[in-house]
């Protein structure tokens, strides 16, 4: 492409197009992306750029898996979309079969949706609806933990971190009930008074809550940090006693992304409802499921009106479930799990320097997951100035300067990333 036409498909960007959590006025760069394959992402003016964060934690097997990409290609030869009401498809279909195989036995009814944002919505619905049909209508609030992400449509909004990213939009949103943030981290020792303010919550408003959600292990986008398991069995345990149901929001942490395939492997427990979404599909497309239990789906369904309210034009989409049955069969195709924990034992050893820094306050590794905590943030400009110094793409956000590579990545190249991230902390 001609440097003039990039620079006007850049111009009419910068003047039309709204990126995400961006301002229209005073947009911050962005680079003109020509093609992505494998670990690279390829700028229309030829920089070639190491993805360090998966495209928002996305391309677990790296960009445009052939396999994945020939799937896509040979369901849209067949139909690119059909109405899932009515109808049904062999995509659909064996992707369930293939999740099924790989998720908790227990939950075995799958629900498609189209992002991760929408699978929080529809579990909590699902939460929600359950306790209806069972005639508990007053129990439908959610009970969660500070310093969580689960998307930014309204519901899910309302069930993440209230004075973070999302406080301005507080007077729209149902009000639930939080817990503090977990104290122990990951590999601390447990205190058992950790979970005490949990279980306070959920014994004095048993009677109003319908579930529990929180993001196993990891949280993400609101705290970039690793709590520990012992929080979630006693989260499970106390679930159960009370008959509250607990939903995990897996769209990050599943997959393999902190070293087991589902986070909540880490701790032994599985939940009554569980989201997935983002590397479902190998990250090539729109596409997230939400599973849950025999129990949940009956008791739905034994109600009135007997339905699940929830039905997306794009639900079960033929072409994202012919991707996602390409993709988690990639699995079996590599050894993703010694590379995740390779990839956990270099970023420890190459992060762990920077805690020198007089900017960065904490270092934190779990699995294909770096994080630096920063005391300030670099610039946007300062950030691309590294970009295109190292030629590895990294996209800090409040506090964090993060890797989450996709699970192909080298060692060489993930020597790359941590200098980079460095190089951007310093
Ligand atoms: N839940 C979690 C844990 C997430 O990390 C995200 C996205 N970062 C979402 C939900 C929302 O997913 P989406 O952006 O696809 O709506």
């Amino acid at each position: 492409m001609m440097a003039t036409d990039i620079e006007r498909l850049l111009a009419f960007d910068r003047q039309h197009l709204w990126h995400p959590y961006a301002s229209m006025t005073q947009p911050p760069p962005a680079n003109l992306v020509a093609s992505a394959l494998g670990t690279r992402i390829r700028l229309q003016d030829g920089t070639e750029l190491i993805d360090a964060v998966s495209s928002w934690w996305c391309m677990v097997h790296g960009h445009n898996p052939p396999a994945v990409i020939a799937a896509i290609q040979e369901q849209a030869a067949q139909f690119a979309q059909v109405m899932f009401a009515g109808f049904t498809h062999r995509p659909a279909i064996e992707l369930a079969e293939a999740l099924l195989a790989v998720c908790p036995p227990s939950l075995n009814r799958v629900f498609y949706a189209d992002t991760g944002s929408i699978a929080v919505e529809c579990a909590l619905k699902m939460a929600a609806q359950y306790q209806v049909a069972k005639g508990r209508p007053k129990r439908c609030r959610m009970a969660t933990i500070r310093g969580g992400y689960h998307g930014d449509t309204t519901g899910a909004m309302a069930v993440s971190e209230p004075a973070g990213m999302h406080e301005i939009f507080h007077g729209i949103m149902v009000q639930h009930l939080f817990a503090p943030q977990p104290h122990c981290e990951f590999d601390q020792p447990w205190r058992d008074d950790d979970f005490a303010p949990m279980a306070e919550l959920l014994r004095k408003h048993r009677d109003e809550l319908a579930a529990v959600i929180v993001e196993p292990i990891f949280q993400g986008g609101n705290a970039m940090r690793f709590y520990h398991p012992e929080y979630l069995r006693q989260l499970r345990e106390l679930c159960s006693e009370l008959d509250i149901l607990l939903i995990l929001d897996e769209i990050a942490t599943g997959f393999g992304r902190t070293g087991k395939f589902f986070a909540q492997e880490h701790a032994g427990i599985v939940p009554d409802i569980m989201c997935v979404s983002k590397a479902l599909t190998g990250g090539t497309i729109a596409l997230s499921a939400v599973l849950c239990s025999g129990e949940v789906a009956d008791g739905i369904s034994s109600g009135t009106p007997g339905q699940f309210m929830h039905g997306p034009t794009y639900m079960a989409s033929p072409l994202a479930c012919a991707a996602g049955c390409a993709a988690l069969r990639l699995f079996k195709s590599y050894d993703w799990a010694a590379n995740v924990r390779a990839m956990d034992v270099q970023l420890r050893r190459e992060l762990a320097p920077c805690r020198e820094l007089a900017n960065v306050k904490a270092v934190r590794v779990l699995g294909a997951t770096g994080v630096l905590e920063l005391a300030k943030l670099p610039s946007y400009e300062r950030v691309q100035e590294v970009v295109m110094a190292t030629g590895v793409w990294i996209r800090p956000f409040d506090h964090w300067l993060y890797t989450m590579p996709p699970f192909i990545t080298t060692p060489a190249e993930i020597s790359r990333i941590t200098a980079a991230m460095r190089m951007a902390a310093e």
